[in-house]
C-alpha cells in the first residue's frame, strides 16, 4: 500500500473500497470481505444509506479502529442541518469519529455546511474535512472563507476522464485529488481499450488493474467498488509494478474527457477557468 499525507498532517491509504450502490442488506458482508482482502480505507456516504452497515463491519472486524480510514459524505445544506447530520452519521456508524467527511456535492449553502464540518473537525469528531464534486471556483470559495483548508476534492476521474486542469489546480493548492468511479462504472470501452489491453499483457495484469494503477501512480486517491470478492482482491493487487515515464505519457494521452454522464454541468470539473 502507498500512503498520502493530507495538508493537515493526517495520513491516508491512497487506495480503498467504495460502497456506492451496495444495498444496505449486503453492505456489511461486502465490507467484511474488503477488510479481509486487505482494504483499510472505506468510503461511504449519508446518501448511500449504508453507514450503519459499514460501521457494523468495521466494529466486528477485529481490526484496530486506528488502522482503518473511514470516509463519509454530508448531503445536507447549511450549518444547522449539517451539524445534526454529522452527529446522526456518527450514531448510525457507531463511531466516535470519522477520518474524513466531505461535502458530497455543492449545496445551496455550502459555506454553512463547511462551517459545521470545520466545527466538528475542531472538536475531534472529524479528523479531516474536504469536498466532492466541487469545481475550481467552488473550491476557491471555501478556501477564501475558512482557515481550515479542505484536504481532498473527490471528483469523477478515470483514465478516460483525467481532470487534468483540476488535478494541476489541486496539487498546486496542496489538496489531494481523489477519484470516484475510477473504472468508469465498469464501462465496456475502458475494459476493451487496446492500449490498456497491451499494458495488461506486458505486466501480466488485468485491464482494471492497469486503469487503477495509473491513477495511483498519478498520486490520485482511488476507491473502486465491487461486491465480487475476486474483483476486490484483484483491484488491490496493483502495488507490485510501476509504469515507465513513457507509458505514463501514453496513458495520459487516453484522456477523452469522457465520464459516465448524468451529472449536472455545475459539478463538471472540466469547466474552463
Ligand atoms: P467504479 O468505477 O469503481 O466501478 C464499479 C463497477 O465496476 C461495478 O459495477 C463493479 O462490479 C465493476 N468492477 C469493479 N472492479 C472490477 C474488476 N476488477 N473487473 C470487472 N469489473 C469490476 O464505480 P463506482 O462504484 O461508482 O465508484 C467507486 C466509488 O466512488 C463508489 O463506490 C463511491 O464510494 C464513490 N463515488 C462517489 C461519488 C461522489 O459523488 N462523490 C459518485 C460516485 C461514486
Amino acid at each position: 500500500m502507498k500512503y498520502l499525507t493530507f495538508n493537515n498532517g493526517v495520513k491516508t491509504p491512497i487506495f480503498g473500497f467504495g460502497t456506492y450502490r451496495i444495498q444496505p442488506r449486503i453492505t456489511e458482508g461486502a465490507v467484511v470481505e474488503a477488510l479481509k482482502a486487505g482494504y483499510r480505507l472505506i468510503d461511504t456516504a449519508q446518501a448511500y444509506s449504508n453507514e450503519a452497515e459499514v460501521g457494523n463491519a468495521i466494529n466486528k472486524s477485529g481490526i484496530k479502529r486506528e488502522d482503518i480510514f473511514l470516509t463519509t459524505k454530508a448531503q445536507t445544506s447549511g450549518y444547522r442541518e449539517t451539524k445534526n447530520g454529522i452527529d446522526e452519521s456518527l450514531i448510525h456508524a457507531q463511531q466516535d469519529y470519522f477520518d474524513l467527511m466531505i461535502i458530497h456535492w455543492p449545496m445551496s449553502d455550502s459555506l454553512g455546511t463547511y462551517q459545521a464540518l470545520e466545527e466538528a473537525y475542531q472538536v475531534g469528531k472529524l479528523r479531516s474535512i474536504g469536498l466532492s464534486n466541487f469545481n475550481h471556483d467552488q473550491v476557491n470559495e471555501i478556501m477564501n472563507n475558512f482557515d481550515t483548508k479542505p484536504v481532498v476534492d473527490q471528483i469523477e476521474t478515470s483514465v478516460f476522464k483525467q481532470q487534468k486542469k483540476m488535478h494541476k489546480y489541486l496539487i498546486e493548492n496542496n489538496i489531494v485529488h481523489e477519484s470516484w468511479s475510477p473504472l468508469g462504472e465498469g464501462m465496456k470501452a475502458l475494459f476493451n481499450d487496446p492500449t490498456l489491453l497491451s499494458l495488461a499483457e506486458k505486466y501480466n495484469k488485468t485491464v482494471p488493474q492497469i486503469a487503477l494503477h495509473f491513477l495511483v501512480q498519478e498520486n490520485i486517491m482511488t476507491i473502486p467498488g465491487s461486491t465480487n470478492p475476486l474483483h476486490m482482491k484483484d483491484n488491490l493487487d496493483i502495488f507490485d509494478f510501476e509504469f515507465t515515464a513513457e507509458e505514463m505519457e501514453t496513458l495520459r494521452g487516453l484522456d477523452q474527457k469522457r465520464g459516465i454522464g448524468g451529472w449536472p454541468a455545475s459539478m463538471d470539473q472540466e469547466l474552463d477557468y
